[in-house]
């Protein structure tokens, strides 16, 4: 009973940044023996191949998608209520909105990327992060949920923010079959805490220490203390090289593995994930 965390990048730049991600990012899993889950957009894949193509086969990576060009499932409207300026707001505004696209669109979009993966990892995909994630995931959206579930797709990453729309995703939001909605075997697998280290700068309350790696190492004890399940997620920015890669996110990702691991936490993949929870719930 200690805990299990489900290591998650979304792959999404289709740039320089996608190269040295995966160039640092899958030597250090393989160094750390933690295996991870990246969702890739179709872009992404289309414009780094062979890059993805290798990380998709390590043992320790599970792939998935991330629609083809990052589109919306549901609008994000920001409203942090604090009175500072709203992360992604250009002209400093306290609110931050962004639509979704329509469902025509989201459709395509899955298809052509569930294809796509096909083409390039020759097996279906089966779990999708949903670009910038929403409050409630898609619980109040059976009508994506059956778009999901026509495409193939087994496991979604939609619930990723709070109720103002921005973050931490509180820890009691677990994993949840979307029996509900209609869909009783797709599974969604939340993002507790911060998406990255950017929206931890913007949002967060310093009430666990000044560092990103402060709340980080309060959120492997809370985790490790309730055995929790929690998707611990970062992004393909700003790292051009390995070198990069090792000297941001590297730096706070060995810190808070290292600790995990020595904690006696869990790692699987979120495909693992989805298997193990279909059988427990069918005993
Ligand atoms: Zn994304």
């Amino acid at each position: 009973m200690a805990g299990t965390i489900l290591v998650c990048y979304d792959v999404e730049t289709a740039s320089d940044n996608t190269l040295g991600f995966l160039d640092g990012a899958v030597p250090m899993h393989e160094e750390m023996d933690i295996p991870c889950t990246m969702s890739l957009t179709g872009e992404t894949i289309e414009a780094c191949t062979a890059a993805c193509k290798a990380a998709g086969q390590h043992p320790l990576v599970c792939s998935a998608q991330h629609t083809y060009s990052h589109v919306l499932l549901k609008t994000v409207y920001m409203q942090p209520g604090d009175g500072k300026p709203c992360s992604h707001s250009a002209d400093g505004s306290d609110t931050f909105l962004i639509e979704a696209g329509d469902l025509e669109t989201i459709e395509q979009e899955l298809s052509r990327t569930q294809q796509i993966f096909l083409d390039t990892f020759g097996h279906p995909c089966r779990g999708l992060t949903a670009p910038w994630g929403a409050y409630r995931g898609l619980m109040d959206r059976p009508d994506l949920l059956r778009i999901l579930d026509k495409v193939g797709l087994k496991w979604v990453r939609s619930y990723a923010r709070d109720h103002r729309d921005c973050q931490p995703t509180p820890f009691d939001v677990q994993a949840f079959f979307y029996a509900d909605q209609g869909l009783p075997d797709l599974l969604e697998i939340p993002i507790q805490g911060y998406q990255d280290d950017f929206y931890w700068e913007r949002f967060d309350d310093r009430a666990h220490g000044p560092d990103y790696t402060d709340y980080l190492s309060w959120a492997v004890e809370h985790v490790v203390a309730n055995d929790l399940i929690w998707c611990l997620n970062s992004h393909d920015h700003g790292t051009p090289t390995a070198e990069a890669f090792e000297n941001t996110k590297g730096v706070w990702l060995r810190d808070v593995l290292t600790k995990a691991k020595s904690a006696g936490v869990r790692f699987v993949t979120c495909e693992a994930f989805y298997r193990e929870q279909l059988a427990a719930r069918d005993g």
